[in-house]
């Protein structure tokens, strides 16, 4: 759930990684929470919160969820 920082810098924080959007936030590990040993972001956080079940994605967030579960 992991990755490394690629600018080449000497620094090697890992990353962290949104289990739904497949991208590291610009706060870094700040920039959202951590369930179980998975990641999300804050953007994707907030959709969660707020998408409509009826919405698209919606389904969309679910199964990423159902994925991270059935991993653990
Ligand atoms: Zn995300």
């Amino acid at each position: 759930m992991f990755v490394r920082a690629k600018d080449g810098r000497r620094d090697r924080r890992l990353l962290p990684l949104c289990i739904i959007c497949n991208s590291t936030p610009p706060g870094g590990l700040r920039d959202g929470i951590y369930l179980e040993k998975a990641f999300i972001c804050s953007i994707c956080e907030q959709e969660i919160l707020f998408t409509q079940r009826q919405e698209k994605r919606y389904g969309e967030i679910v199964r990423a969820l159902k994925r991270l579960w059935s991993n653990v």
